[in-house]
């Protein structure tokens, strides 16, 4: 075994405290009652590496091994991913009276979208605990990076994608080798037929923070914003939110670099965007609630952004209050909008979701809920192109 460096020591279920060991495959506490999210936690006092050294390393999200939970280094699978530069909208953000406005470009990673890092992440944890076949209900950028992955493992998968996906994320995940399967319903459908089949066939379900490494992959996001800035963080992140593990994992990131001393105790506003369609953390938490309700009403162009009720929704409401954050919503023809001004001005085409970011920081600038000075980060989670589909007969007129 090549030693990965890896100070992971145990997973830890977030609301009952209770430890699992990381020796075998894990998805939620066990507590019949409880059932909340595990995360993995890491003996970062035993930490030798110091933050100048990293810019020895590769370019990619595995750079922070000794914080990632894989133990061999052979086991690692990667395409790349992560490390995504962060870029000033140099052209649109002249109009933001004083505040500097920047995105961090995840369509750059393998397979076009954030997704990768998280499934870089759990395929590789997979792999190390000898798994052999994974299952996932995917509202599509997802289900293609764990095809992706699992092709360079060796590992069989199984993508469960609802009908309204369009046809590219259905094209690559057949590319990749896994089996297919189209399901008539939203992602919540796909998830219960998944869980469904991963209990009738023993295959290891990977839906969104229900398997605990992808949010590992994901918080790479958050250091990767921390060193980029010069191990300072941005005043506020806008976040597109729908399963909630960017959100999440990017928080986590910024409390495990508190621990190894590599930033401060300063933390950005944390703001949840959401579709008008989908948008059950959005009304949740401005109504001051602890957890959101079942909502879908059909279709959105931000396929990432329709998950009716997220399963760590009480979690992303904490990272939003805990932070001082705010969430807003977005729907179609505004996103189509911003995501038009984003690429004609900026020469850069957003993912629907992402473009919904543009729009939400001019709402939060207009009613000065982002003051000026201030430095703001937007994610633009993915890539328009996997989009084409739905959005040609808006751009084609
Ligand atoms: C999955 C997805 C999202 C939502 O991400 P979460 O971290 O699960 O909230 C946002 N944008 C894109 C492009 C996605 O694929
Ligand atoms: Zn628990």
């Amino acid at each position: 075994m090549k030693n990965s460096g890896s100070l992971l020591t145990h997973l830890e279920c977030v609301t009952c405290g209770k430890k699992y060991s990381y020796q075998e495959p894990r998805t939620v506490c066990e507590d019949e009652n409880c059932k909340a999210i595990l995360s993995a936690q890491y003996n970062f006092a035993a930490c030798k590496l110091m933050k100048s050294e990293l810019k020895n390393r590769p370019a990619t999200m595995w750079r922070y091994r000794e914080f990632l939970p894989v133990l061999n280094l052979e086991n690692i699978v990667t395409l790349g991913e992560g490390f995504t530069p962060i870029l000033p909208l140099t052209n649109l953000g002249k109009h933001t009276s004083g505040r500097q406005v920047f995105y961090k470009d995840e369509s750059l990673n393998p397979t076009c979208s954030f997704k990768a890092r998280g499934l870089s992440a759990a395929v590789s944890k997979a792999k190390e605990l000898g798994v052999r076949e994974t299952v996932i209900p995917t509202a599509g950028n997802a289900g293609g990076a764990l095809a992706a992955y699992s092709a360079k493992a060796g590992i069989k998968a199984h993508v469960f994608m609802p009908k309204l996906t369009p046809i590219a994320f259905k094209a690559e995940v057949e590319l990749f080798g896994a089996e297919f399967r189209e399901i008539d319903g939203n992602i919540s459908d796909c998830g219960k037929l998944a869980n469904a089949e991963a209990v009738k066939h023993n295959w290891f379900d990977v839906s969104t923070l229900k398997e605990p490494y992808r949010l590992e992959g994901k918080k790479t996001m958050g250091y990767e914003i921390a060193e980029q800035f010069g191990w300072d963080v941005p005043d506020v992140i806008l976040y597109p939110t729908g399963g909630g593990t960017g959100i999440i994992g990017i928080w986590k990131a910024f409390d495990e670099l508190e621990e190894l001393g590599w930033i401060g105790k300063k933390r950005p506003r944390m703001v949840a965007v959401q579709s008008e369609n989908c948008n059950g953390i959005h009304t949740a938490f401005q109504n001051k609630e602890l957890s959101s309700a079942f909502k879908d009403n059909g279709f959105t162009l931000a396929n990432g952004l329709r998950v009716p009720k997220p399963y760590a929704d009480k979690v992303i409401l904490k990272v939003l209050r805990d932070s001082n954050g705010n969430s807003v919503s977005v729907n179609d023809d505004e996103i189509l909008a911003a995501l038009r001004e984003i690429a004609s001005g900026e020469g850069s085409f957003w993912t629907p979701e992402g473009a919904a970011l543009w729009h939400a920081f001019k709402v939060l600038t207009q009613s000065n809920r982002i003051t000026a000075n201030e430095k703001v980060l937007l994610l633009n989670t993915g890539s328009g192109y996997k989009y084409l589909e739905n959005l040609l007969p808006y751009i084609r007129r």
